[in-house]
């Protein structure tokens, strides 16, 4: 099981990376809002542990953009407020529970294995595109029902096309939301990472679904 955690204070990350390990989990520490919302959407975690208060993005708009892109990683927030308000905003942005610091070390651990276990008796989500299938949860792709093996940066590229299919996406919103970063036309990235996703997704079969629409960017459809 691998768990992000998503805080700016060291000493209480190094807390939970160290008595997370402990007990057996891959612990991964982001220091600032950015990092960890740039982590959160291009690797895969069973947990992230979310402080609200961060430098950057806080901890509200990490969850919020976590669910707009339609990952659903249980979310599990650690916060010094504790206000009804502040729980019930977390809840209806799709936290799965919280925390109010400080808590006992017994607690959090709890906590997680409750997540981890109405986390994974949760339905996946699937996208269906013609004969392409992705299931977001398992971060799994297939067409026909043959599974295509993609990396995770190449999964999250083809799960923004299957999202978004019909929608021209330029290569600056590609970039934005696959790589958290700003377009710069100089490079041919984008493009070399499409190339590479069609000879898995679209060469071994007859019916192309990723289109390239000229000066404008790509289609999936
Ligand atoms: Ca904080």
């Amino acid at each position: 099981m691998k768990i992000l955690v998503i805080e700016d204070e060291p000493k209480a990350a190094a807390y939970l990376r160290d008595g997370l390990s402990e007990h057996g989990f891959v612990v991964d520490l982001a220091h600032n809002g950015d990092d960890g919302l740039h982590l959160a959407l291009t690797e895969a975690y069973d947990l992230l542990i979310l402080d609200v208060l961060l430098p950057g993005c806080d901890g509200w708009a990490i969850l919020s953009c976590l669910r707009t892109a339609s990952r659903l990683t249980p979310v599990l927030f650690l916060t010094a407020r504790d206000t009804v308000q502040d729980r019930v905003k977390g809840l209806e942005l799709g936290a799965d529970d919280y925390l109010v610091k400080p808590f006992a070390f017994s607690e959090l651990l709890a906590r997680v294995r409750s997540v981890l276990r109405r986390g994974s008796a949760r339905q996946p989500e699937i996208v269906e595109v013609a004969d392409l299938q992705l299931d977001l949860v398992r971060q799994q792709a297939s067409r026909g029902g043959q599974r295509l093996d993609l990396t995770a940066k190449e999964f999250v590229l083809l799960s923004l096309f299957a999202r978004r299919a019909g929608e021209v996406l330029s290569r600056a919103t590609i970039a934005e939301q696959v790589w958290d970063m700003h377009f710069d036309p100089g490079t041919n990235v984008i493009d070399v990472h499409v190339r590479r996703l069609r000879s898995k997704v679209d060469d071994p079969f007859d019916r192309k679904l990723i289109h390239t629409m000229r000066g404008m960017g790509y289609v999936l459809e």
